[in-house]
């Protein structure tokens, strides 16, 4: 096997063991804010990538990412599925087909322009971007240091916990969000320390 072909594979089991062994604490999560889905979605979605991941990591990274996206649109719904599968698919759309750890910071911060677009949303609004942003700023300043990276995401999803909800469903809840981590925000976090420990081997 191509040791791209393998990175791919390894990059896409690490992201779906670790949203399956962590399916119920996110969904623990979403139970306190939302409607205590997001753990159950992240992992159907995860789950029919993997039933398709023999087709995927045989594609170059611009294709296997957008495949990626699309599943995950599909398979995951509600909030999270359309935003996910635009980062992916974006990712997609932006990497070079032979990327290297240089492109990455550019390509993640498109797709979460698309994210923001497709959400009406924005960073400090207690979501996914209170992750993402960060994880693209660490990107731009070091694309090679990896541990810092998983730190940055464990830090900004914990950071969440004190923040007032802006949108998604926990919006609804105003200030009662406040003390509960967001459940996007967490995935996000492990799914980057999925993909640094796969990078990492
Ligand atoms: P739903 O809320 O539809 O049940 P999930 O529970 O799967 O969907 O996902 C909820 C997560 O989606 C939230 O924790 C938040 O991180 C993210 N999210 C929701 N709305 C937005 C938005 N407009 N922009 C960015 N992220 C969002
Ligand atoms: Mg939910
Ligand atoms: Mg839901």
């Amino acid at each position: 096997m191509s040791s791209e072909k393998e990175l791919r594979l390894a990059m896409l089991t690490a992201v779906a063991q670790t949203i399956s062994r962590h399916a119920e604490e996110l969904t623990q999560l979403d139970q306190a804010i939302g409607d205590g889905d997001h753990g159950i979605n992240m992992k159907r979605g995860f789950d029919a990538v993997m039933a398709d991941s023999a087709g995927l990591v045989e594609k170059p990274w611009p294709e296997f990412l957008k495949g990626v996206g699309m599943t995950l649109v599909m398979k995951v719904g509600g909030a999270s599925g359309p935003l996910f599968g635009t980062l992916f698919m974006t990712l997609g759309k932006e990497l070079p087909g032979n990327p290297c750890a240089g492109d990455v910071a550019g390509a993640l911060e498109a797709a979460i322009q698309a994210v923001q677009a497709r959400g009406k949303s924005e960073a400090g609004q207690k979501t996914m971007l209170d992750v993402l942003v960060p994880v693209a700023a660490q990107l731009r300043k070091d694309a090679l240091a990896l541990t810092d990276l998983v730190t940055v995401a464990a830090a900004a999803a914990e950071a969440t916990g004190p923040m007032k909800a802006i949108r998604g469903r926990a919006s609804f809840l105003g200030d009662r969000s406040i003390g509960h981590v967001d459940p996007g925000a967490r995935s996000s976090a492990l799914m980057v320390a999925a993909v640094v420990g796969a990078v990492k081997g």
